[in-house]
């Protein structure tokens, strides 16, 4: 069998100019955790182009859902921008990635932090609803540049709130913390100086941050990536993976070259 397979593609929405989301059918056999991540690409000149991508759909979900950037000169999304309904694309067998509560020790906030397209993981896991009941509160920040760029802001502040099966569990337990840094907005700045000033969790009316109570998940830019980490270090926090729980979480929204 094929390490991939091919999907049709059933809807596509842009954005912004730099980028757009699209949902594919799912192979029935093709399973994943909610927050993993897998290879999808389209056949270029009769061979797979192929990258990482987060699935943002949760585990349940009967299609996938992607969120992807535009990469003018990208040699995969230069390409895939232009998909159309009815489109093919290869979706990969394997899913894998860290951002898993099973890779967190028991805590009582579980924050996801995300800049870009980092997003979408995470709208795969606020989605979860047995991700609510391991924790209090379960916090989304958002970083962006631009409004425009704030995702899924309406599905996550309207819609999900109102879903007949875990509505209930987001509207008690779902934080959403959008912020930009290139515009005015009710939010603002890079989320590492919002974590380690105290404006974050004053913000949203929690107490600060701690060792005991607090676990995150990260996906995004390496520069937020970086700098979070200089922070949770200095709270004493260790770095979970597959094998050790630990306090934070991390996965790379992609790889600068
Ligand atoms: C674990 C993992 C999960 C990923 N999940 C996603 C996802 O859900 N959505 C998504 O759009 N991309 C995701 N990526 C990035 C993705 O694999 C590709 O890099 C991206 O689709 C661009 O492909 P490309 O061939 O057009 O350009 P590439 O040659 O792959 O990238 C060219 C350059 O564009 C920049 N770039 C690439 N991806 C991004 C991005 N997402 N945001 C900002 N700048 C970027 C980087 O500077 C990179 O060096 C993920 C990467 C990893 C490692």
């Amino acid at each position: 069998m094929s390490n991939f397979y091919e999907a049709k593609v059933l809807t596509v929405h842009h954005w912004t100019d730099r980028q757009f989301s699209f949902t594919t059918t799912r192979d029935p056999g093709f399973r994943f955790q909610s927050g993993q991540f897998t290879m999808i690409g389209l056949n270029v000149d009769g061979k797979p182009l192929l990258r990482a991508y987060s699935v943002v759909s949760p585990h349940w979900h009967e299609e996938l859902e992607f969120l992807s950037i535009k990469v003018p000169d990208g040699p995969l999304t230069s390409r895939l921008q232009h998909l159309k309904v009815g489109d093919t694309v290869l979706i990969g067998r394997k899913a894998s990635g860290t951002l898993l509560t099973q890779n967190l020790l028991p805590g009582k906030n579980l924050w996801l932090l995300s800049t870009g397209t980092g997003l979408a993981p995470f709208m795969a896991m606020i989605r979860d609803p047995e991700v609510y009941e391991l924790y209090e509160k379960v916090i989304l920040v958002h970083g962006c540049r631009q409004v425009a760029e704030l995702a899924y802001d309406k599905v996550i502040e309207d819609e999900l709130p109102a879903n007949e099966f875990f509505g209930e569990q987001v509207t008690e337990k779902l934080l959403y913390y959008p912020t930009v840094t290139r515009e005015e907005f009710r939010n603002q700045g890079r989320i590492p100086v919002l974590l380690e000033s105290g404006k974050l969790a004053a913000d949203l009316g929690l107490p600060p941050v701690s060792l005991e109570n607090d676990r995150f998940m990260l996906c995004g830019s390496p520069e937020m990536l970086r700098d979070s980490k200089t922070i949770f270090e200095k709270l004493g926090m260790k770095e979970g993976n597959m094998s050790t729980p630990g306090h934070y979480v991390i996965e790379r929204a992609f790889v600068d070259k």
